[in-house]
C-alpha cells in the first residue's frame, strides 16, 4: 500500500486529519489543550487534533508534555491510543503535544514513540527546546509575579539601613569587650538554642545519672553567629533591588518586560533570586540583635551564665537604651547604647513563600 493509500486507508477507518495549523500553534491552543484534558483525560478527542498517523520526514516541534492523564477520568478505564503505534488501541498515559509541518497538524502522540518515528536526533532536538521554552515561560512568569514586590522590598532595606550597621557595631563591641562571655556562649550555642546545665540524679541502685538541664532558649542567638556584616550585605541588597526595580504596578512591568530579550530576563531572574535569598538572610539576623540584647534575655543569659558549673560572675541588664554587661570583678566590661536597632519595618509579605511554591 502506498502512502497516500495507507492514510486514506487511516481516515476511512475513522480517523481524523485537520490540517489547521501551517504554524507550530499559539500559547491559546495550548492552553486549550491543557484544560481539555485535564477534565476529559482524552487527548484524541481534542477538537483541533489529527488522529491519523504523522508523517515521518517533517519538521516538528514539541508544543506540550510531558503531560500525563488521569486514567480514572476515561470512562472505560483504558489507555489513551497513539497515532504512531496503535491508532485504534489503548496505548499510553504520557505523551506529547506535537505539531508537524509537512501536514500542518498538531498530535497527541505516546512518550515512548517520537525518537523511532521521528529519528533520535530530531526529536532529541525538539525535546531540548520544548525543555528550553518551558524553562523561559516560567522565568518569564516569575519575573511577571515577583518583581511588584521589589519597591516594598528596597523601602524596608532602607528602613534597616541605620539598625544593620548598629546591630554591627554593637556586635563588634560585644565581641571585643567581652571575650570569654562571648566565646562561652557561642560554644554553647552550636546548633541549639538552649543554654543547658550538667545535673545528676542519685539513682537507687546505679550512684548517680547524668541529664541536662535547659537553663534559658536565647533570643536572637544568630546575632553571635557569623561576622558582623549586616551593613555590608544590605547595602549589596539594595544596589541589587535597584537595578531590577520596575515600579510595583503589575501591567508597567508586564509591559516593560515585553522589551527584554531573553537574555536580560534570565540575568533579571538570577538578580531577583539573589536578592529573595539575600532578604531570607537579612531578615532574622536583622532582628535578632534587638531579642539578644532585650532585658528579658539579658536576665536569661546571667542567670546561665552565674550558674555554679559556668561560674563567669556576669552581670547583664538593660535599662532603657542602656545595656551593661560586666564579668568577674572588673568593674564594668561593656556599655553599649541602643539608638535604633529595635525599631522593626516588617517584612512584606511575599505571596509566594507562604503558599510554599518554588
Ligand atoms: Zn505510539
Amino acid at each position: 500500500m502506498s502512502r497516500v493509500a495507507a492514510d486514506l486507508h487511516d481516515l476511512r477507518a475513522g480517523l481524523v486529519y485537520r490540517p489547521d495549523f501551517p504554524s507550530a500553534p499559539t500559547g491559546l491552543v495550548i492552553s486549550a489543550f491543557k484544560e481539555w484534558i485535564k477534565e476529559t483525560g482524552r487527548p484524541e478527542d481534542f477538537p483541533q487534533i489529527s488522529t491519523s498517523r504523522p508523517p515521518k520526514d517533517t519538521e516538528l516541534s514539541l508544543i506540550y508534555g510531558p503531560f500525563r492523564i488521569n486514567r480514572s477520568l476515561r470512562i472505560d478505564g483504558t489507555l489513551v491510543p497513539c497515532p504512531i503505534c496503535r491508532p485504534f488501541s489503548p496505548k499510553y498515559l504520557e505523551g506529547y503535544l506535537v505539531w508537524c509541518r509537512a501536514s500542518k497538524a498538531i498530535y497527541a502522540i505516546g512518550i515512548e514513540c517520537g525518537q523511532d518515528h521521528f529519528g533520535k536526533g530530531a526529536f532529541a532536538q525538539a525535546e531540548a527546546d520544548l525543555l528550553r521554552k518551558n524553562r523561559d515561560r516560567r522565568i518569564e512568569n516569575e519575573l511577571i509575579e515577583r518583581l511588584p514586590f521589589v519597591p516594598a522590598l528596597a523601602e524596608w532595606a532602607n528602613a534597616w539601613t541605620a539598625a544593620a550597621s548598629e546591630s554591627d557595631r554593637l556586635a563588634r563591641d560585644f565581641r571585643r569587650r567581652c571575650p570569654t562571655l562571648f566565646t562561652h556562649l557561642k560554644n554553647a550555642l552550636r546548633g541549639t538554642e538552649d543554654l543547658t546545665v550538667q545535673i545528676e540524679t542519685a539513682g537507687l541502685l546505679t550512684s548517680r545519672a547524668v541529664g541536662t538541664e535547659v537553663v534559658h532558649r536565647v533570643r536572637g542567638a544568630e546575632w553571635l553567629a557569623g561576622t558582623p556584616d549586616l551593613s555590608k550585605r544590605l547595602g549589596m541588597l539594595q544596589r541589587q533591588l535597584d537595578s531590577i526595580n520596575l515600579g510595583r504596578d503589575p501591567d508597567d512591568v508586564y509591559l516593560r518586560l515585553a522589551d527584554f530579550g531573553q537574555k536580560d530576563l534570565n540575568a533579571a531572574h538570577r538578580w531577583l533570586l539573589s536578592c529573595l535569598k539575600a532578604v531570607e538572610y537579612l531578615h532574622p539576623r536583622l532582628l535578632a540583635g534587638a531579642a539578644f540584647l532585650s532585658t528579658e534575655n539579658l536576665a536569661g543569659v546571667e542567670r546561665w551564665a552565674n550558674h555554679p558549673q559556668i561560674n563567669l560572675r556576669v552581670r547583664a541588664q538593660r535599662a532603657g537604651r542602656t545595656v551593661t554587661i560586666s564579668t568577674g570583678l572588673s568593674g564594668y566590661d561593656w556599655l553599649g547604647k541602643i539608638h535604633v536597632l529595635d525599631s522593626s519595618a516588617p517584612l512584606p509579605v511575599l505571596p509566594w513563600s507562604s503558599g510554599g511554591s518554588d
